[in-house]
């Protein structure tokens, strides 16, 4: 391809995306395939000639578009947001154009510049304490954007697992880092996202998983018993994850608990999760779900979830960057640079070298939106969210089992696990909505998430028509 067709091809494509985008609503939310069905559509060979253009996009629509789900539908409900929005789509088509690799500073200025100053805006934006802002008076800590929350949790823990044995190898500095990992215990709740449990894995480390408390809030005595019963055997309480809006019912932990237990240990690192929910704390009246934070040693939050920026960015901000660099910093001669000294070199911030230009994207996104227009969008799906809410509780047949502080609606039919699961899969089936279930204080429910851009009120009564229907089918008429 050269730049003319290019040009005209890529205006063919921006065409193509607007359409795709405009004809959702009438699409199934989820395709109707089978496992394997595109192997029986594609070559078993990848083409030794060139193709032409045109016939590519001919599979697109005819062979592609029919195993999609589409995240970005009206009817999409399930997870969290998956951020989408036109800033966002072309900043990464100029990202992908300039192709560069920002892994330090001398490797592209711009992308690695870029980063630090946008961090700093959203870390402001969100509240964070001045410690976490690079640009901050006296400030040792700052901000990164890693590929997911996944990998947030995993440098946290690692560097915490680093301060650890860096404070145990005081009193035994002959003795090798690994003795002393059977030693190390991380802790969250059960309401905690599995990936904290997976860096554990990764990192040969024990994890306790505690017992939220009703509301699905870890506290102090939880927290507390286990950490001491620990101790008593000889373990040392190295990590806590605490949840900000966690995935199953957007439960909140009490930092402000949590927090003092971990100040009062030697070693503890206090990380605090709020992937989905920690973008909503642009709103000021919505800060108060943050109190607690200047405990907290690290904190993320993906703006690819529920800041119209698409995948990847997820922002992890620590208060101390030695203390994250120091755990994965090694320099060989060929990526060092004559700025090493006084430039951020992201690549000891993460796992991977090469790093693509993802603050354009928030960069245009927190720019085009204005915070207000973000603020405002947040507080739409609030809104929504809690209209949804409203319809489930005047059906006395449906109970809503989390409390609604933000876009997820926690519900389920008053009946056994199995009425609930029927429901949710004949739903799905039908290809009018898309929800995914998950267990809250052991029962069955179905989420429902405010996911769509420009969701409006008729999406959200549309939604509850297509539950009720599908619920009356299921149970026959009850009286309402
Ligand atoms: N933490 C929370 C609270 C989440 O809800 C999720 C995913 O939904 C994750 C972590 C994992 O996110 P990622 O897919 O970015 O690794």
């Amino acid at each position: 391809m050269d730049i003319e067709e290019f040009r005209t091809k890529g205006k063919e494509m921006v065409d193509y995306i607007c359409q795709y985008i405009t004809n959702l609503p009438n699409q199934r939310v989820t395709p109707d395939v089978e496992p394997g069905y595109l192997r029986q559509l594609l070559p078993n060979e990848a083409p030794v000639e060139p193709e032409d253009w045109d016939d590519i996009m001919k599979d697109v629509e005819k062979k592609i578009m029919p195993g999609v789900t589409h995240w970005q539908h009206p009817g999409f409900h399930a997870y969290f947001p998956s951020g989408n929005s036109f800033p966002s789509i072309l900043a990464d088509m100029l990202s992908d154009a300039i192709g560069c690799i920002g892994f330090s500073w001398a490797a592209s200025p711009a992308c690695t510049e870029l980063e630090t100053i946008v961090m700093d805006w959203f870390g402001k934006a969100i509240g964070l304490p001045n410690d976490f802002i690079t640009s901050a008076k006296s400030s040792r800590g700052g901000g990164v954007i890693q590929t997911s929350a996944s990998e947030c949790v995993l440098v946290s823990m690692l560097a915490a697992r680093n301060q650890a044995i860096q404070y145990l190898k005081k009193n035994h500095p002959n003795v090798e880092d690994n003795v002393f990992l059977p030693k190390l215990v991380g802790y969250c709740s059960k309401e905690a996202h599995s990936c904290v449990e997976k860096a554990a894995k990764i990192l040969l480390v024990q994890i306790r998983i505690l017992e939220p408390d009703e509301n699905g809030s870890l506290r102090k005595e939880n927290l507390l018993d286990a950490m001491e019963k620990d101790k008593e055997n000889g373990l040392v309480p190295f990590f806590v994850s605490a949840i900000l809006g966690s995935t199953s019912s957007c439960s909140f932990d009490n930092l402000e608990e949590i927090g003092p237990i971990c100040k009062a240990e030697p070693c503890t690192w206090l990380h605090v999760d709020a992937a989905y929910a920690g973008n909503a704390f642009i709103c000021p009246e919505l800060k108060y779900l943050l109190s607690g934070i200047e405990y907290a040693d690290s904190f993320n939050t993906n703006p690819n979830k529920w800041l119209l920026v698409n995948f990847d960015c997820s922002c992890l901000w620590v208060r101390c960057r030695m203390k994250l660099t120091s755990a994965l910093v090694v320099d060989p001669l060929y990526l060092q640079h004559a700025n090493s000294d006084e430039a951020i070199d992201y690549r000891h911030w993460g796992i991977p070298l090469s790093r693509r230009f993802r603050s354009l994207k928030l960069w245009f996104v927190i720019r085009k939106y204005g915070l207000s227009g973000l603020q405002k969008y947040i507080r739409n799906h609030i809104k929504l969210a809690k209209h949804f809410e409203s319809l489930v509780r005047k059906d006395p047949r449906f109970e809503v089992i989390n409390d609604v502080k933000l876009g997820l609606v926690c519900f389920r039919l008053i009946a056994p696990d199995n009425v609930n699961q029927n429901l949710l899969a004949t739903i799905n089936a039908s290809g009018k909505l898309h929800m995914i279930p998950s267990m809250v204080r052991d029962k069955y429910i179905i989420r429902f998430c405010v996911t769509a851009e420009n969701a409006v009120q008729e999406d959200v009564e549309h939604a509850w028509t297509v539950i009720t229907e599908h619920a009356y089918e299921l149970l026959g008429s009850i009286p309402v």
